[in-house]
């Protein structure tokens, strides 16, 4: 099905990018789109009610969180389909990048509601392009879990890819975490963009062994992770069977389970938690 949202007679939600941090960076189309509409959904009523104030904007709010995900999209989307022009925005930056908005944006559809976005700020893409990391191909992973062996588990899956990886962290956390990308990673360029948009944005570029070493006093905020992808040109060539083969026939010859999988990243410069998990799902 092929519509033009600005040209359709279909109804419209509207999703737009609030400011993270900065309030200047809220586009004059924000401002418009935020006096047109006659509903704004949000994720929390408190924020955006202050957001709204800062622009003498007056709204009534209606709340879509996590927790109310579905009802209130239902809502909203009922409302939008009687005629109300409505928009969505999230606490800050792009609804449904971490944060609420995504069932908000399947129900729409469904309901023949076109769906636009009234672009702006992002905390993962201002981290990236200022980083100093290849921003050709990049992989946004969000927040790692906060169960330890969860966390370890998805560094070891990311720990093949080649793009340069972008995680959101809280700031209780950023120590462990920083320890964890070392030990999966390995010692890698990253960088931590700190504060962004606001007085005390800060982007600190390093190695992640230069990191753990830091003050976790001074790592407070917001903050996004950006490290650098594996540049190990001989990974693509070599399958996880053959690695599995290769363990084997160091076992074959003598070498402990451990040591075999040290040889074999240590020849092939495959992370070694890799082969490890691999080798144990087999
Ligand atoms: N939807 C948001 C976006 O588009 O960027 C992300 C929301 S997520 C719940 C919040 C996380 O984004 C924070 O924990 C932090 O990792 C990152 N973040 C948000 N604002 C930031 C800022 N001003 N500076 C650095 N990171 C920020």
């Amino acid at each position: 099905m092929r519509e033009q949202n600005f040209l359709s007679k279909r109804p419209l939600l509207y999703l737009l990018a609030t400011p993270i941090g900065n309030l200047e960076d809220a586009s004059p189309r924000f401002i418009k789109t935020l006096n047109e509409v006659d509903l704004v959904a949000c994720e929390d009523t408190r924020v955006t009610g202050k957001l709204l104030s800062y622009f003498s904007i007056k709204k009534p709010l209606i709340s879509l969180r996590e927790h109310n995900e579905v009802s209130a999209s239902e809502h909203i989307v009922k409302e939008i389909l009687e005629g109300k022009k409505v928009a969505y925005v999230s606490d800050a930056g792009y609804p449904c990048i971490s944060d609420p908005g995504a069932k908000l944006v399947e129900i729409a559809l469904k309901n023949q509601i076109n769906v636009t976005c009234i672009p702006g700020p992002n905390a993962a893409l201002s981290a990236l392009i200022a980083s100093g990391l290849d921003c050709s191909h990049f992989y946004f992973h969000g927040f790692l879990s906060a169960k330890d062996k969860e966390r370890k588990e998805e560094l070891i899956d990311l720990s093949h890819r080649e793009e340069t990886l972008i995680f959101y962290e809280a700031p209780h956390r950023i120590k462990k975490t920083l320890l964890d990308m070392l030990d999966v990673l390995g010692n890698r360029k990253a960088c931590i963009a700190r504060e962004l948009t606001k007085l005390h944005e800060e982007y600190i570029r390093a190695t992640l062994s230069e990191m753990v070493e830091l003050d976790e006093e001074s790592l407070k905020g917001e903050m996004v992770i950006v490290v650098e992808g594996t540049y190990d040109e001989l990974s693509p060539s070599i399958d996880d069977d053959e690695l599995i083969k290769m363990v084997n026939s160091y076992q074959q010859s003598g070498l402990s389970t451990k040591d075999a999988i040290k040889k074999v990243s240590e020849l092939t410069s495959i992370n070694k938690n890799y082969i490890y998990k691999i080798y144990h799902l087999n």
